[in-house]
């Protein structure tokens, strides 16, 4: 049986999915119906972490900034482990990307002066974030999307979850999709796979992500032989509100950036006890600062105190979290402090690629979130991940164009397998021994547990929730088997066993 054939599939609809079919879609091949491309999501369009990126896309703009001050702000952030070469290709583009994102449909907010309104995140020397209020992911999520369904030979295919993909012996990927809407499976040919699939935080009890970040591309790379490194660097944004022991939301970075402090439960300013930049270091050393005074206290969480700065100033730039700490926990944070504590937030390691996305398999790129580029190191700098999934979306474009010629494909047959696996028990896991501070014999208990719920999982019939917890548990052990492979505690890499190379 023959199956449809589609040149290019982009797999994920975030800012990576959506501004490769957008970047594809401006080429002539595209233009003159030569060239087919079909971006799909698993869930609808609009749920990616994309939508809820809050603080913003980092570019150098302002006056007194520089590419070199930029470069310089992600290596230290990523413990120098970032590979120079991508660091400086990203940074330099930036601006030309940024323009892109505004001929696209992005709106971000400006001054008084008319000029764009740069915010300073942590980690970063200057003010070089480019934002829309607190809703910046949403204001270009949005934006592309729109401007996707303008593409007059625009296929999106929402619903659809890629469960599996194998390469003939002739070179061509078929996809094992499922049609959640329909509740069926369909398989379609194509000689250009994009991984553009996010990262992977459902594998943790509390996280920033949308339940779309199972680590789908993660399992799907693996499985055709690509590269997966440095999963076990995890980012914790320190900040998520604080609720019912549960994290309900996001605090921006922005908002330290903008003047507010963090406190202990006694009210006292803490940070000037772990990092000269005070509040606004990098993330993994206010995360572990933070864990570390929780720990200290025996405290369930920490503040954070912007009651110095002007209303007015949070109403303009601050909406949305005003908005939520007064929805959720009838806070006025002009007011009063909010509680918050770190959380998992960002996966820096991933699939393995070059400077134009390629993993190394040929045909198969990874864009965004799910790849290992090279530009974050050990550590992620704030606004640097929406900026490297459109740097990486413009860079594959030209190898993506370059298509071979048309193969036969060759049948393949798909396991059709789905295991019943509890979740909840591998997010405890991962929560407990893979979290901000890991030792290796909680490590090692993590795998082997893990190991045994794999060899005892029951056989049930197929569904999207337990597919993607099997992915998750897949996914899970890589993460810990790479956790004990690591020999030295670096950016958001600590392991209190291991000797302490440079954290504070
Ligand atoms: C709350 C929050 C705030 C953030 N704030 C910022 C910020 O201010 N600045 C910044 O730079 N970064 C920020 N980040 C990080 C940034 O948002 C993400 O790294 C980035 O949006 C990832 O984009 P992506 O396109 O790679 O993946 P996503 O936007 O997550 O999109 C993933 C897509 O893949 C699809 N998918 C996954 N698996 C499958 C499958 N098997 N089959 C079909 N489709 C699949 C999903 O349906 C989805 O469409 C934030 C993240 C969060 C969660």
């Amino acid at each position: 049986m023959t199956h449809p054939h589609v040149d290019i599939v982009i797999v994920g609809s975030g800012i990576a999915g959506l501004s490769t079919f957008l970047y594809l879609s401006e080429s002539e091949e595209f233009k003159d119906g030569k060239l087919s491309i079909c971006m799909m999501a698993k869930s609808t369009v609009e749920t990616t972490n994309t939508t809820w990126a809050q603080g913003g896309i980092a570019a150098v703009h302002a006056m007194g900034d520089d590419f070199e001050k930029h470069i310089e702000d992600t290596m230290v952030a990523g413990a120098h482990l970032n590979e120079r070469h991508v660091v400086k290709k990203v940074v330099e583009a930036a601006p030309a990307l940024l323009n892109d994102l505004i001929r696209w449909g992005t709106c971000f907010d400006k001054n008084a002066a008319n000029d764009y309104d740069l915010a300073k995140e942590g980690g970063h020397s200057e003010a070089r974030i480019w934002h829309a209020e607190d809703q910046t992911g949403h204001a270009i999520q949005s934006a592309l999307v729109e401007h996707v369904f303008e593409s007059a030979h625009a296929k999106v295919l929402d619903n659809t979850l890629l469960v599996d993909a194998i390469k003939d012996s002739n070179g061509q990927f078929h996809l094992h999709l499922y049609d959640e809407s329909e509740n069926r499976f369909f398989e379609v040919t194509t000689s250009k796979l994009v991984l553009a699939t996010g990262g992977a935080g459902m594998l943790y009890s509390k996280t920033t992500n949308q339940h779309v970040a199972t680590g789908d591309g993660i399992f799907i790379a693996k499985k055709l032989g690509a590269t997966i490194e440095n999963l076990s660097y995890i980012q914790f944004h320190p900040t998520g509100l604080f609720h019912d022991g549960n994290i309900a939301f996001l605090v921006s970075e922005a908002l330290r950036g903008a003047g507010a402090v963090l406190r202990n439960q006694h009210g006292e300013a803490f940070m000037h006890q772990y990092d000269e930049r005070l509040d606004l270091a990098p993330r993994d050393i206010v995360s572990r600062a933070i864990h570390a005074e929780m720990r200290k206290h025996g405290d369930a969480c920490v503040f954070l105190d912007a009651t110095h700065l002007s209303p007015a100033m949070i109403d303009q730039h601050f909406p949305a979290i005003k908005e939520r700490c007064k929805a959720l926990l009838n806070i006025d944070i002009t007011k009063e402090i909010i509680p918050v504590v770190p959380v998992q937030h960002y996966s820096c390691g991933g699939i393995k690629v070059d400077a134009f996305g390629e993993t190394g398999v040929p045909g198969l790129y990874a864009i965004g979130e799910v790849a290992s580029t090279g530009l974050h190191g050990a550590n992620r700098l704030a606004s640097n991940s929406l900026l490297e999934a459109i740097a990486f979306a413009k860079f594959a474009t030209e190898k993506l164009l370059d298509l071979p010629d048309a193969e036969q494909a060759v049948p393949v047959s798909f396991k059709k397998e789905c295991f019943g696996i509890d979740r909840n028990l591998i997010q405890h896991l991962l929560s407990q021994h893979a979290g901000i501070i890991k030792n290796t014999k909680g490590l090692k208990a993590a795998l082997s547990a893990l190991q045994n719920l794999q060899s005892n999982a029951p056989v049930v019939e197929f569904n999207p929730y337990d597919h993607t917890s099997g992915v998750l548990l897949e996914v899970g052990i890589m993460l810990i088997e790479d956790a004990l492979k690591q020999e030295k505690n670096r950016g958001v890499f600590f392991n209190e066993d291991l000797v302490n190379d440079l954290v504070p």
